[in-house]
């Protein structure tokens, strides 16, 4: 059966262009998303790329029109899937999220969890949560592996979020086994997709604060830990003028996924022009450290250093240029800095850098007990 999207039906050893319709405007006419097919020898894995869910992320967009090209098509085993605007409202407004839909567009994937009955008195899903539920049951279906692209913010480093994977443990001691080494496997494969991309890379947060942020409802956690396809999320650092450099590591970097995935051939490409921090040790986000009082900071570090626990990170000052506080604001682990947050001037309890701190904590979890209540 040939695989097709929307209107658009892949075809071997071509490009092919359609449109996928997302959202119904009251006023007549659809927010359709672009798809492109770049399929090769049928035969070969199904890989689906996309980019564009926040508005102000504009590399991924940039880096899919750079990597799909005839003559990739041409030498494929297996078949590409492109959406490189997923959430077209938001592009077109250069908002993260779309005005029909109050909420952070990547959050409303499904999750393992049974749906409840809806509450009468709770709002109904929005037409983009509908339309996602239904894209994502496309995914399901023909994906053999997903990455999604993004922008993390202003001056922050390439770099890949890896998901937890999540399994359950609150049936037979049999079943409990079984989905843990399924769990285990599949977070096998996001490793080596890590080390194939070759960015630096960051696992996710733990796992209360990745559920009460709604992270497990990503587009990739979704196809992570609900449908069982190895995906990941890159973010391509600066968003609304993409770092050329980034771009070019990233198509590269997605190259060797392809190639590691037996879909293109070659020797992986190196990738050049960008910071990889390795510190020897895996990491996960932490927005971090914060200040305790209102102050203007001068960084003192720069995205991509490898810090210590102790290290100074900021030089503090109150408006008149007087030290304050600490003098000195140190960081609380070692890891390293993805990158300085925006501005300088802030209000106590803020981060002044995003950084990826030492993670400790296992890639594979069971849900929390009341995940599943
Ligand atoms: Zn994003």
């Amino acid at each position: 059966m040939s695989l097709s999207l929307g209107t658009a039906k892949a075809k071997p050893g071509r490009l092919t262009y359609g449109t996928y319709d997302l959202v119904a405007h009251p006023t007549g006419g659809t927010d359709r998303l672009p798809v492109v097919i770049a399929q090769g020898d049928p035969r070969g894995p199904v890989f689906w790329l996309t980019a564009g869910i926040h508005g102000p992320e504009h590399a991924g967009l940039q880096v899919l029109h750079q990597l799909i090209t005839r003559e990739l098509a041409r030498s494929l085993h297996g078949t590409l899937i492109c959406i490189p605007a997923l959430n077209p409202a938001g592009l077109r407004t250069m908002t993260r999220q779309a005005y029909y839909h109050d909420g952070d567009p990547n959050r409303l994937f499904p999750e393992a969890k049974p749906k409840r009955k809806l509450d009468p008195d709770m709002e109904p899903p929005s037409s983009l949560e509908v339309a996602y539920t239904r894209l994502f049951a496309e995914i399901r279906n023909t994906a053999d592996y997903m990455i999604d692209l993004h922008n993390a913010w202003t001056g922050s480093v390439s770099f890949v979020f890896r998901d937890r994977v999540f399994y359950r443990n609150d049936r037979s001691a049999k079943q409990n086994r079984a989905a843990r080494a399924a769990a285990e496997k599949l977070d096998a494969k996001l490793a080596e997709m890590c080390a194939a991309y070759g960015h630096s890379v960051v696992n996710e947060m733990g796992v209360e604060r990745y559920l009460a942020e709604k992270l497990h409802r990503s587009s990739t956690s979704a196809a992570v830990n609900v449908a069982h396809i190895p995906a990941l999320t890159m973010e391509l650092g600066t968003g609304h003028m993409p770092d050329p450099n980034i771009v070019r590591a990233a198509v590269a970097g997605l190259r060797n996924v392809l190639r590691w995935a037996g879909m293109l051939g070659g020797y992986p490409e190196p990738i050049t022009g960008i910071r990889i921090a390795d510190p020897g040790f895996p990491c996960r986000r932490r927005s971090t450290p914060r200040v305790s009082q209102p102050c203007v900071v001068r960084h003192l570090v720069e995205p991509g250093d490898i810090v210590k626990k102790g290290q100074a990170i900021a030089e503090i000052r109150d408006i008149w240029g007087r030290p304050t506080g600490g003098k000195i604001l140190r960081s609380e682990h070692d890891g390293w800095i993805i990158g300085r947050t925006h501005g300088i001037v802030y209000y106590p309890g803020t981060e002044v850098c995003g950084m990826a701190i030492k993670d400790d904590l296992p890639t594979v979890q069971p849900y929390p007990k009341d995940y599943w209540k």
